[in-house]
Parts: C-alpha cells; sequence; structure tokens
C-alpha cells in the first residue's frame, strides 16, 4: 500500500479544486464544478498525462436531500468513510489559522484508467487528534459554515495544499487553480520563490511575482461578480496573518478587499474561461487581463449509458479513448440508436418507479431538467403558463426533474417547491416527476433516459454547462438558451433547439425570460414534438448528430489536449 511513492519520481501538474466527484460513493462534490474536475482528472488519466490533484476531504460530504410533507427540502449529512477508498498517507504539513498552528494530513485515491495511466488525488483533512475541535471540523463540510469558515477551508487547501505536496516529494511543473477558492497557493509560492534580499534593489523587489505567474495556470468559473470569493483583510489579518506583506497582498487582491479571483489573475500567466461566451464575458468582469477560453467537457466513458456504450464499442471501438471517432456515429444504423436509447428510458422509468412510485409512459416524449436549484437556472420557467403548457401537452408531455439547493438558498428551496407542487396540480393531465437527492448515479440514469434535455438559464450565466455535454453524448438533443458550451454547439433543428434571442450582449445581462419562455413553448409545440410523433428517422437525424458533431468534441480528452498544449506547456 505504500507504493505511492513513485507518484513523485515524475514532475506533475498539480490541479488544485475544493471540490471534486470522481464516484458517487465519494460525496466531495456538489454540482458541476466538482464533476468538472473528476472528469478532467479521468481524463488526464487515460491520456496518462502527468498529474496531480488536490482537494479537501469534506467528511460531512456535501448533503443528502429529500423533501417533507409541504415539498420543502431537507438536507441530512451523508455518511461515508475515507478509508473505504483511500490510504492514509505519512506526511503532515502545518498552516497558521487565528495564531495557532493547524495540522493537515492526506488521503490519497488512485484514479486508474484501462490504458494504464493513473492519476493521484489528495484529499486535505485536519481531522488529528492535537487540533482544536474546531480546526478538525475546518475539512468536514463542503460549501458549510460562513465566511470565516470558508476562508480557513481556502487557506488548508491553497496554502497547506502546496506545502503537502512539497512534504511528501511532489515536484510540480505547474500550478492549476480550478476556479479562485486555491488562490492562496501564490502566496506560499510568493515565500517560497523569494529572492535573497542582497540580489534586488529594493525589498520591494524581492518579491518574484513573474517565478509565480510562470508557474500558474488560473480556470474561472464565475461570470457574476457577485460570484467571486472575496474576504475583509480584517479578517485575513485575524484568521491568516500576514503570509506576504500586506501592501504586496493589496497590489495583487484588491485594495479594498482580498477577492480570490484578482488574485489568480495577477499571478497566473495563462487564465481562462470555460466557454468562448464566458471568456469575453470575464473579460468584461476583469478589464485589462488577458483572457483565453477553453471550452468544458465531459468524461465519455463516465457518462454513455451502458446501452449506447454497447453501440459504440460495436462500430466505434476505441471511441472510449478517442472520442473524436463519434464524428462516424452515421456508420450505426438508425434502428440501433432508437434501440440503445429506448433501453436507457426503459431503465429510467423502473427507476423513477421504484423511487417515486410514479409509472411514466415509455412512447410519451419526455424532457428532462437537472442541474443545481440555483435561481438563475431558472428551473420553473416552463411553468410560467400552465395552462398554455397543458394545452400544449394534451397528454404527449412529461417531465422530469432534480436539483439540490444550497442549505442556505431559500429562493432555490421555494423553486424546487414550486415546481413540486405542480406534480399534485397537474395530476394524470401532464405527469411530473421531481427526483430526490440529484447525484452523480442519479445523473447517469437520468440523462440518457430522457428524449429532450431543457435548459434555460438567464444569460449570460451559464458559464459553460456540461450536463447538456452529457445529454450529447447519449443521442439526447439539447434544447437550450444560447448559452454557455450551447452556443458553440447548438446548429438549429442539427444539433439541437435554442431558446430565445442570439447571444448578443456580454457584460450586462438583459433579461429575456418574456422571450425565452414564448419561444420555447412555441418550439415546443411546432417543431419538438410534431418531430418526435410524426417523423421518427428525422428525429434520430439529430440523435445522431448530437453524438456526431456535439459529443466527439466537447468532452475532457479534447479539453484536456487544450491546457497541455495552451496552458500547461506554455
Ligand atoms: C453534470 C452534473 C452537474 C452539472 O450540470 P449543469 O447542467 O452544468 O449545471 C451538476 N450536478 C451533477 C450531479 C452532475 O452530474
Amino acid at each position: 500500500m505504500s507504493d505511492w511513492r513513485h507518484y513523485t519520481d515524475q514532475h506533475r501538474y498539480a490541479y488544485f479544486s475544493m471540490e471534486i466527484g470522481l464516484t458517487n460513493e465519494i460525496p466531495t462534490y456538489s454540482g458541476g464544478l466538482g464533476v468538472l474536475a473528476g472528469d478532467t482528472i479521468k481524463s488526464a488519466a487515460d491520456l496518462r498525462l502527468p498529474m496531480v490533484a488536490v482537494t479537501l476531504l469534506s467528511r460531512k460530504g456535501y448533503f443528502q436531500q429529500s423533501f417533507n410533507q409541504e415539498g420543502w427540502q431537507v438536507e441530512e449529512p451523508v455518511v461515508w468513510k475515507p478509508e473505504e477508498f483511500m490510504e492514509l498517507l505519512p506526511g503532515k504539513t502545518l498552516v497558521t489559522i487565528e495564531g495557532r498552528d493547524v495540522k493537515i494530513q492526506s488521503w490519497l485515491y488512485r484514479v486508474k484508467s484501462p490504458t494504464g495511466g493513473e492519476i493521484p488525488v489528495l484529499f486535505l483533512d485536519t481531522d488529528i487528534p492535537g487540533n482544536l475541535p474546531e480546526d478538525r471540523a475546518i475539512t468536514d463540510q463542503l460549501y458549510g459554515g460562513d465566511q470565516v469558515y470558508r476562508l480557513k477551508q481556502e487557506i488548508v487547501l491553497g496554502i497547506g495544499g502546496a506545502r503537502l505536496l512539497q512534504v511528501l516529494g511532489f515536484q510540480v511543473r505547474k500550478y492549476h487553480m480550478n476556479e479562485g477558492h486555491a488562490s492562496f497557493l501564490t502566496l506560499e509560492l510568493l515565500n517560497h520563490h523569494r529572492r535573497p534580499v542582497e540580489d534586488t534593489w529594493d525589498e520591494r523587489d524581492s518579491w518574484n511575482t513573474r517565478r509565480v505567474q510562470e508557474l500558474c495556470v488560473f480556470t474561472t468559473h464565475t461570470p457574476v461578480e457577485a460570484g467571486h470569493d472575496r474576504f475583509p483583510y480584517e479578517m485575513i489579518e485575524r484568521v491568516m496573518g500576514e503570509v506576504v506583506p500586506f501592501s504586496l497582498l493589496h497590489e495583487l487582491a484588491g485594495a479594498k478587499e482580498l477577492n480570490m479571483t484578482l488574485l489568480a489573475l495577477n499571478l497566473s500567466h495563462f487564465v481562462n474561461g470555460v466557454a468562448k461566451k464566458h471568456g469575453e464575458v470575464s473579460k468584461a468582469l476583469f478589464p485589462g487581463f488577458e483572457i483565453h477560453a477553453i471550452t468544458n467537457g465531459v468524461h465519455p466513458f463516465t457518462w454513455t449509458s451502458p446501452y449506447m456504450m454497447a453501440l459504440f464499442d460495436d462500430y466505434l471501438p476505441g471511441w472510449a479513448n478517442e472520442p473524436e471517432l463519434l464524428v462516424r456515429v452515421d456508420n450505426i444504423p438508425d434502428a440501433e440508436v432508437w434501440d440503445a436509447h429506448c433501453g436507457a428510458k426503459a431503465y429510467l422509468f423502473q427507476y423513477i418507479e421504484e423511487a417515486t412510485g410514479v409509472h411514466l409512459d415509455p412512447d410519451v416524449l419526455t424532457i428532462g431538467f437537472a442541474r443545481r436549484a440555483a435561481a438563475y437556472k431558472r428551473a420553473n420557467m416552463i411553468f410560467t403558463d400552465p395552462e398554455r403548457l397543458l394545452a400544449i401537452s394534451g397528454g404527449k408531455l412529461q417531465l422530469v426533474f432534480a436539483g439540490k439547493a444550497h442549505p442556505r438558498d431559500e429562493l432555490g428551496k421555494r423553486l424546487i417547491q414550486d415546481i413540486r407542487s405542480y406534480v399534485d396540480k397537474f395530476g394524470d393531465r401532464l405527469r411530473i416527476v421531481y427526483l430526490p437527492n440529484y447525484n452523480m448515479d442519479v445523473a447517469a440514469s437520468l440523462i440518457p433516459g430522457v428524449d429532450v434535455w431543457l435548459n434555460n438559464p438567464l444569460r449570460p450565466l451559464e458559464a459553460s454547462g456540461t450536463s447538456g455535454m452529457k445529454a450529447a453524448l447519449n443521442g439526447v438533443p439539447n434544447f437550450s438558451v444560447l448559452d454557455g458550451w450551447w452556443i458553440e454547439g447548438h446548429i438549429e433543428g442539427v444539433t439541437g433547439w435554442s431558446i430565445g434571442p442570439p447571444p448578443t450582449e456580454t457584460s450586462t445581462e438583459v433579461n429575456h425570460s418574456d422571450e425565452d419562455v414564448l419561444d420555447l413553448y412555441r418550439k415546443l409545440e411546432n417543431v419538438i414534438m410534431p418531430l418526435f410523433y410524426n417523423d421518427r428517422a428525422g428525429w434520430i437525424r439529430v440523435m445522431k448528430n448530437a453524438i456526431g458533431k456535439n459529443a466527439y468534441y466537447f468532452n475532457t480528452h479534447v479539453m484536456m489536449r487544450r491546457y497541455v498544449t495552451d496552458a500547461y506547456l506554455r
């Protein structure tokens, strides 16, 4: 079990992420950011890239979701045992928090690919005897607690993570910050790469920011000002202390308060948004910085249903490690694509019946919508005009929803409650299911088993979106607002359908809700339902195009190659 040392033989790209979703059994993720991180690591393993990943252990996970009588979300901690999946590594390090030394240890999880590639993932843990009870709890709860708790977590992740890599003997080529949560690692690097004062003209010059920039890559995920982590300097002083001189920190991270994104922007030689549009939006948010775009992807093997997988194996052998082969999807006979989809649909409907007691009709067009219940994603938009929706359906539509709201997101919880209220209101006139406890396993059954994948965020707030890529991989066409990756993947009527006007605005969000909802109803009634019910061959053409024109490209293999050539090797 102690053969982990060979990982340190090779210089590695160190990938830092607050959340990582590798499998459903390791509940250290809350949504798209974590699943993307997991998919990134899996593709890196498939491609045999030298990487090491660092994240928090999140001993209490995110949370388990259920609902009370009123349809209100109820949260319970997830119980899981790290020792069932990981081994505790011997090295420990320290960080200073509120003037105390806090000990950090790490658990090793190995991501192994059939190609022989292997990536070590380190889960940082402060639950160590000798730490105060409150310090032992720092790595308990993903996105839990208050701002001080978050700051402590980010100190552990950034500074603790960088120190632990060194203690364990890892040699790092580049540090990749997946979102600003890990930006404090730059402060550790600043101290580490400090020039001797006698070599320089003045004290200020001894801080070798250029060297730190050369080592760092930063991916931003948040297209709104308010979404970036910020801390008041009084809090920084009290909790973290003066890691580098405050005068320098003010220059690098903001004069009034510490902005984690700004810190990462100033200390990275390569910065990117997660879709072309998001790159532009980020440039408008942070003028003066060069911000590139590398569009997100999904891990092909993880997100393809067993039904589609069998087909791909038959007709496109090697697809899982060379997803470009999906471009040849037209070699698969239509009937087999349809049968595979029906298999995934039957599997989902059985799961739904077991989980909720609701029986859905496999012959009815079924629309899926599942993602974090954040308000901007507008999960209940399809209910804007309930009578219109019922009229359009005429018994020929079914809706399946899922998604968790953050425990403190009252708006998100109300949104879920609103959707759930239509389950009874509509009854058999339009069957609606709200599946509890959306997670990676639910996603893997839900997404391939519906006929259309709906996405109607408020623009430009969907930086990329990845669930639509999982749909495309399974031949499920997207019906989505033109935001994030869909601007790049969408060809109207060919790969799927748009909702609302084309995406012209960049910096300011303009609310197109009225237009969006009318377009949603109109296209559903006049384009999507007629195609599904009256032209099955035409429908299967769109399914195949989703695979051949979307999935072959929007995957983490393609994405990782871009990171290597555009960011890591620069
Ligand atoms: C893929 C995935 C997401 C991301 O979905 P978006 O549509 O990008 O918001 C969130 N949660 C889970 C469990 C996922 O598998």
